[in-house]
């Protein structure tokens, strides 16, 4: 595992919420990328070398809009970079972790995504990324 990715953060009103976030950093969003496969809408700031994410639900289905229901907005997930995801999903469920969905998606900044059940990693959502070529 390389680095921490980004760190993504679940809102209600991503305009809203890009306003806010932009004043924090003094710099607005790089991009706003919606992925329908997942019902998020999303934008991504830089922070030095960090990246966070912030993910509005585009749909009541959303596994946003349930996160939401449930918790509230908030952190949402930790993303980690990694050379090789098929790899790290062998290992990890080797390792006994739930994997959420064993062949990557194509999540937004142009990854290869993979989700960890937050139930065997104390309550935190784990995303393992890959760069999509
Ligand atoms: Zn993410």
């Amino acid at each position: 595992m390389n680095k921490i990715e980004h760190i993504g953060i679940a809102v209600n009103d991503l305009e809203k919420s890009n306003g806010i976030f932009a004043s924090i950093f003094g710099e607005k969003q790089y991009k706003i990328e919606e992925v329908k496969s997942e019902g998020v809408k999303t934008s991504f700031f830089k922070v030095g070398d960090n990246k966070i994410e912030l993910l509005e639900a585009t749909n009541k289905d959303s596994p946003i809009a349930k996160f939401i229901e449930k918790k509230g907005e908030g952190v949402h997930h930790i993303a980690f970079a990694v050379d090789d995801i098929l790899a790290e999903v062998q290992r990890m469920k080797k390792e006994g972790f739930i994997v959420l969905n064993e062949t990557p998606k194509k999540g937004a900044d142009n990854k290869l995504v993979v989700f960890l059940h937050p139930k065997t990693t104390n309550g935190v959502l784990i995303e393992l990324c890959q760069d999509a070529e």
